[in-house]
């Protein structure tokens, strides 16, 4: 019964609403902490793990050796390597896909990886209109590296100071 007039009372004099109202003013003069993005960024880690890029060295060969480490170790199956021998007795991959549809962004690949061929770099901004174009190709994945080659560089060289 009193619980009943309890309940009555705070209806009445909207109790929810002023509670409601409280804190909506507590937050209205509270520091602000949405970032207004894109322009304005939160810091990133330089171990962030965003798309994936292929890496050559300095020559311009690629450093992939084929091994299948990778495609071995991902969890999500979403890495297919087809290679052949080259005349030079060096074996290459013919093919080298990521289908990011169903990549975990996990980092084994960049971590199994013996040469530092495959690493994820700090891109976030990419998306697909349609499944196929989230399938990353050995030649875009080339590309990428390609692209980003000197802040790859750099950030792995800043991990490898910092461990
Ligand atoms: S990040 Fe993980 S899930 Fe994605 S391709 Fe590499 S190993 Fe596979
Ligand atoms: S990317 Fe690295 S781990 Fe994967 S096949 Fe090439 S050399 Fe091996």
């Amino acid at each position: 019964m009193l619980e009943k007039i309890r309940e009555f009372f705070k209806t009445f004099l909207l109790f929810e609403l002023v509670k409601g109202l409280a804190v909506t003013g507590r937050y209205m003069f509270a520091r602000k902490i949405t970032v207004q993005y894109p322009e304005e960024r939160t810091p990133q880690s330089r171990r962030f793990r965003g798309l994936h890029a292929l890496r050559r060295y300095p020559n311009g060969e690629e450093r992939c050796i084929a091994c299948k480490l990778c495609e071995a170790v991902c969890p999500a199956l979403a890495i297919t390597i087809e290679s052949e021998q080259r005349t030079d007795g060096t074996r290459r991959t013919t093919r080298y896909d990521i289908d990011l549809n169903k990549c975990i962004f996990c980092g084994f690949c960049e971590e199994s990886c013996p040469v530092d061929s495959i690493v994820e770099t700090r891109i976030l901004e990419y998306h697909g209109e349609k499944r196929s174009d989230l399938h990353y190709t050995k030649e875009m994945l080339l590309a990428v590296g390609d692209r980003y080659e000197a802040e790859i560089a750099r950030d792995r060289a800043d991990d490898a100071a910092y461990r």
